[in-house]
């Protein structure tokens, strides 16, 4: 299978009044075309800092992004991003929200309006398409996020912890969907979670991230550990909890600094 995301070396600095901080360093990762790869790990380990920069946002300070064979420079229409706040526009109804991305890019009014049915169809808000976002819950907004990103036919799917201002019920039916919207449309999808429970529930490969400038190293790949688990995840099994032990461990693991005394 060839690789949608190649990270190669990546290293990020940043440059502050008083200090350099290197963020992320030595970080190799690449996630196949059709794969649902999650990131978890302490808070500053880096995991936004990877997002950002597979997104554009951010240049690397030392090594290489490719998506889909093209090195990652700026923003771009290949990579969707989910972020926590859903970033909708409040004056377009759900419907022009979702047909946006395809009209800036020379669709049709028709095709537009069609396609962004389509994915509405997807998240189920068919009924709500003439909507604005300030009508919806937080959820429904989240769910109209991710036709939004769809609708857009993206390479890769970049999410950042985009579940995480819902609440548990909410955020279980959208874990539930996005599952079934992965397995359905096979995209490559790369997810930010403090969640290890999530990130087990969603993922085909965890990637465990540690370190950061609190802990005196850069925040830095510890394991990426496969989820062998099939479609339907009983998040009460035997080997679902087994892996959430064994990533936990992992991300609580005291990190090695070097440091003496
Ligand atoms: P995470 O998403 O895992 O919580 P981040 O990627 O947000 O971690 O941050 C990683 C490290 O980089 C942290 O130590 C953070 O303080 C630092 N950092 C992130 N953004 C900046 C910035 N713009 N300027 C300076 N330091 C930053």
């Amino acid at each position: 299978m060839s690789a949608d995301i190649l990270i190669q070396g990546l290293e990020k600095r940043y440059e502050t009044a008083t200090d350099d901080v290197v963020a992320v360093a030595d970080v190799d990762l690449d996630v196949a075309a059709g794969e649902f790869v999650a990131v978890v790990g302490a808070s500053g380990c880096g995991k936004s800092t990877l997002l950002r920069i597979l997104a554009g946002f951010e240049q690397p300070s030392a090594g290489r992004v490719t998506v889909r064979g093209s090195a990652v420079t700026a923003p771009g229409p290949d990579r969707g991003v989910v972020f926590q706040d859903y970033g909708l526009f409040p004056w377009l109804s759900v419907r022009e929200n979702v047909a946006y991305g395809p009209r800036r890019r020379g669709a049709s009014r028709r095709d537009a309006a069609a396609r962004a049915d389509h994915y509405l169809d997807t998240v189920g808000l068919t009924r709500f398409a003439t909507r604005f976002p300030g009508e919806l819950s937080g959820g429904m907004q989240q769910r109209v996020a991710i036709a939004r990103v769809l609708a857009n036919d993206p390479a890769v799917m970049l999410m950042d912890e985009p579940f995480g201002a819902l609440d548990a019920l909410t955020r279980s039916e959208l874990q539930t969907q996005l599952r079934r919207i992965h397995r359905d449309e096979g995209r490559t999808v790369l997810f930010v979670t403090h969640s290890i429970e999530e990130a087990v529930y969603l993922a085909d490969r965890v990637v465990v991230m540690t370190g950061g400038a609190s802990h005196g190293v850069p925040g830095h790949i510890r394991e990426i550990v496969p989820i062998p688990l099939g479609v339907e995840r009983d998040v009460t099994g035997t080997d679902f909890n087994a892996l959430k032990r064994t990533i936990s461990a992992l991300v609580h693991e005291r990190v090695a600094t070097g440091a003496v005394g």
